[in-house]
């Protein structure tokens, strides 16, 4: 049955564009925006919804497969440069964030209270005497 739906699936996708990167930035866009208009409870914003959604549709449908290629290179053009500048200024952040979570049951994580550097040190072992690596501040920490 599932087997069937699928093959069933696979020739109706046939020579069809399917996806990429663009329609993935659609959906999540046409999501944002009808999640937008649900927290602000302004019905028409939910309308602009639709125009990423059909868009999607459109393309994941069409068989007219260079010219959705030219427009992910388009897409692309102005997309790289925007993540680019993200990765660059929030990134590190997001990976400390990341790091302070995965290990958040082996280390305590802290600044240094003069220049703010991240340190870190193994829990439970009271309150400790910690030096900043950075600009060798001592501080008492409980950990
Ligand atoms: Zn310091």
């Amino acid at each position: 049955m599932f087997q069937r739906f699928i093959y069933q699936l696979q020739r109706f996708m046939y020579g069809r564009y399917g996806g990429d990167s663009l329609n993935i930035f659609l959906l999540i866009l046409g999501l944002i925006i009808s999640f937008a208009a649900q927290i602000s409870g302004v019905f028409w914003i939910g309308l602009f919804a639709y125009i990423p959604e059909i868009y999607f549709i459109f393309r994941v449908l069409s068989r007219n497969i260079p010219a959705r290629q030219r427009e992910l290179r388009v897409f692309q053009k102005v997309w790289f440069p925007v993540k680019n500048f993200f990765t660059r200024t929030c990134g590190g952040w997001f990976k400390y964030q990341a790091e302070k979570f995965r290990y958040r049951s082996v280390y305590k994580y802290f600044s240094c209270p003069k220049c703010g550097q991240h340190l870190r040190a193994p829990r439970g072992r009271g309150k400790i005497l910690v030096t900043c690596q950075k600009c060798h501040t001592e501080f008492k920490k409980k950990v």
